[in-house]
C-alpha cells in the first residue's frame, strides 16, 4: 500500500479479497489486515476479463459496530470512520515526513521511532490471523526494540550498516534521530537528559530542535513529579 498512483486496497476489495475497514485497511475475513497487496499492470485489453461475482458484489463490511481502531489512534488521525488524515498518522510522521514534526502531534507519537500499527493491533480481525513462518518475514533480532540510547548515539556509518536493506533506511539518519529525540521526550525517563543535552547541540538543526523539545518534556515531568505529594 505504499505506491501513490494505485490505491491497491480498492482494487483488492473489488477483486473479492476483503472489505475496507474503518481503519482504512483492507481486511480479509481469514487473514486479517496483516497482508501484502500486489498489483500486475498489464496491456491486455480490459474486455479480456469478465466481471466476477466479487466485482459485482464485493465482500460485505464486517466492522459492524466496532470502533476500536478509531478510539485507539494516539494522534486522532481518523476524522471519521473510514477516513484518515494521513498527515496526522504516526507512520507518515515518522517515516515519510522530512524535517520538523508539528509540536501538537509529538506527544501522541509516544515511543514510536518508526511507524505505527495500533489501529491494526487492536482490530479483532487480526486476533486469530495466521502468522507466516517464511524466514524472509522474520524480524532481524538486532532490530527488535532497540534501545533509544543506542539509537541516539549511532553514527551515520553505524546507521547505514545496521539498517542496510531494511525499510528503516527510508526515514534516513536525520529522521530516525529526530524520532528518537521525540520518543525520549515522551519516555518520562529523566536519565536520558544528558544524551538529549548532547543532541540539542547537534549539527543537524532538526535533531537539535526536537531534542530541545524533548528536554522540556522531561524537565516538566521532573517538576511535576517533585510537586506531587
Ligand atoms: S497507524 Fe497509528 S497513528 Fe496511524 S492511523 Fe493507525 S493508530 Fe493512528
Ligand atoms: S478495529 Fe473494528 S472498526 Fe476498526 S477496522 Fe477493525 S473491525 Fe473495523
Amino acid at each position: 500500500m505504499d505506491t501513490g498512483p494505485i490505491v491497491e486496497r480498492v482494487h483488492a476489495k473489488y477483486a473479492g479479497l476483503g472489505w475496507i475497514g474503518k481503519n482504512t485497511c483492507l481486511i480479509n475475513q481469514q487473514l486479517g489486515s496483516w497482508i501484502f497487496l500486489s498489483v500486475i499492470v498489464t496491456s491486455i485489453p480490459a474486455e479480456m476479463f469478465s466481471a466476477t461475482e466479487a466485482m459485482l458484489r464485493p465482500p460485505p463490511d464486517r466492522c459492524g459496530t466496532c470502533t476500536r481502531c478509531l478510539e485507539a489512534c494516539p494522534t486522532q488521525a481518523f476524522t471519521a470512520p473510514y477516513q484518515m488524515d494521513a498527515t496526522r498518522c504516526i507512520a507518515y510522521l515518522t517515516i515519510e515526513k522530512r524535517g520538523t514534526i508539528p509540536e501538537g502531534l509529538r506527544g501522541g507519537i509516544g515511543r514510536h521511532v518508526f511507524g505505527c500499527d495500533i489501529c491494526q493491533d487492536v482490530c479483532p480481525w487480526n486476533r486469530k490471523a495466521p502468522v507466516t513462518s517464511l524466514p524472509e518475514f522474520s524480524p532481524r533480532p538486532e532490530l527488535v526494540n532497540p534501545e533509544l540510547l543506542k539509537l541516539a548515539k549511532m553514527t551515520r556509518e553505524e546507521f547505514r550498516a545496521m539498517f542496510r536493506g531494511s525499510p528503516i533506511e527510508r526515514t534516513k539518519y536525520s529522521g530516525l534521530r529526530r524520532n528518537v529525540a521525540i520518543a525520549m521526550g515522551n519516555s518520562g525517563d529523566t536519565s536520558l537528559v544528558p544524551v538529549l543535552e548532547e543532541l540539542a547541540k547537534d549539527d543537524d538543526p532538526v535533531v537539535a530542535e526536537h531534542a530541545d523539545w524533548a528536554l522540556k518534556q522531561l524537565q516538566h515531568k521532573a517538576l511535576t513529579s517533585a510537586e506531587a505529594p
